[in-house]
């Protein structure tokens, strides 16, 4: 008998991302609820290790497309797969990480199976086979609770909402060989090379970001005298990302920006959290020089713990935060990196 909650695991490069795994634990607890097994469906090329790691984080079976013109992730191949089999198999729910690729293929695949998709969903609860999805609305203001009328349910979750399973190597699952179904001489696109514009940037997974606003460019150094203006705000910029940088290092996470900084160019867009940048949940999030719009507020407000740093005590980033530092970042960061330092015993 088919298992009716499937988990689609996301993998670039033969590497699972750890939001899959959140997947699986939200699948799982699912799949208990409603008294049936956890598929997992893997789409790649070299990727049985994945699949044998779906089984032990807590798959029952998994559906494994592994296939030489799967290799790069490539939106028509991976849909065609997908839609197939949930089509064959006709599960009622099947849960994906809200990764750029888990999207695309949910977003494509609910066109050709005629059904709708659940996006960015924060909770999960169970009527029947029905489920009733929590998501956040008008930029985190509100949460709404959704259901979807049609078969299957296509539900993306928001990264960082469901915990880390674990992992258990003595657990024992089957898994079924599915084919591809575009060769390649139908597939349009053809991936001829990876650039990496966001320096390593995976705001989405870190446990700490760091993130400076347009309240960086204060910098009270001297740029260099034969920069022009703009280039001389960016120079002090790229000197306080510096220092915010450091701070995130010594807490081993990752450096975040507000759209004014991402705007005037003191760093690139894959920084930006926000409204129209990266969604973060992380355990500590350090605001500095940064306001408080509704739109960042949009991208962090589920952190856990937030820290905010500005010289202005009503800057609206305060009402959100648990700690607040009124002071300059320029005074304030480098202290926290030495104290930090020091504590950490780095
Ligand atoms: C459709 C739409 C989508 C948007 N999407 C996003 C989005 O995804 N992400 C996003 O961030 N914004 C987004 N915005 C922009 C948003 O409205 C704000 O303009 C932006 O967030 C402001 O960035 P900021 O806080 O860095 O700058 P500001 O609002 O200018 O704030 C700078 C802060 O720095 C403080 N400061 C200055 N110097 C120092 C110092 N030395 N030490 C400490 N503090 C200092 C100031 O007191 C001030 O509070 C969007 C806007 C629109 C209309």
């Amino acid at each position: 008998m088919t298992n009716k909650v499937w988990v689609y695991v996301d993998q670039f490069k033969g590497e699972a991302l750890p939001a899959s795994w959140e997947a699986v634990t939200a699948g799982r607890d699912l799949a208990d609820k409603m008294g049936t097994g956890l598929t997992a469906i893997v789409i790649g090329s070299g990727v049985e290790a994945i699949a044998n790691t779906a089984i032990q984080y807590g798959a029952d079976e998994v559906l494994l497309a592994d296939d030489a013109s799967l290799e790069d992730y490539r939106a028509n191949p991976y849909t065609a797969v997908f839609a197939k089999a949930a089509a064959d198999a006709a599960p009622d729910v099947v849960l994906f990480p809200t990764t750029s690729r888990g999207r695309e293929v949910a977003a494509m695949a609910a066109i050709d199976l005629n059904t709708g998709v659940l996006v960015d969903v924060t909770a999960m609860e169970t009527e029947g086979d029905a489920i009733l999805a929590t998501r956040p609305v008008y930029a985190g203001k509100l949460l709404c609770k959704v259901k979807c009328a049609t078969r299957p349910q296509l539900v993306t979750l928001r990264v960082r909402s469901f915990g880390k399973p674990e992992l258990d190597e003595s657990r024992t699952g089957t898994t079924t060989a599915i084919d591809a179904v575009m060769a390649e001489d139908e597939i349009a696109t053809k991936v001829l090379d990876y650039v990496d514009a966001g320096g390593g940037v995976s705001l989405s997974d870190a446990n700490v970001i760091v993130s400076g606003g347009r309240g960086v460019s204060s910098n009270p150094a001297e740029a260099p005298a034969d920069l022009s203006a703009e280039d001389q705000e960016i120079w002090k910029a790229h000197e306080g990302f510096r220092l915010i940088g450091e701070l995130a290092t010594v807490l081993g996470g990752a450096v975040g920006a507000s759209r004014a900084a991402v705007d005037a160019k003191y760093i690139p867009y894959a920084h930006q959290v926000g409204q129209t940048g990266k969604v973060v949940s992380p355990d500590l999030y350090i605001a500095s020089g940064i306001s408080g719009a509704i739109q960042h507020l949009a991208g962090m407000r589920s952190s856990k713990v937030i820290v905010a740093i500005n010289k202005d005590a009503d800057a609206p980033i305060f009402k959100l935060a648990r700690y607040g530092v009124v002071g300059d970042l320029y005074d304030i960061v480098p202290a926290l990196t030495v104290a930090l330092k020091e504590r950490l015993g780095k």
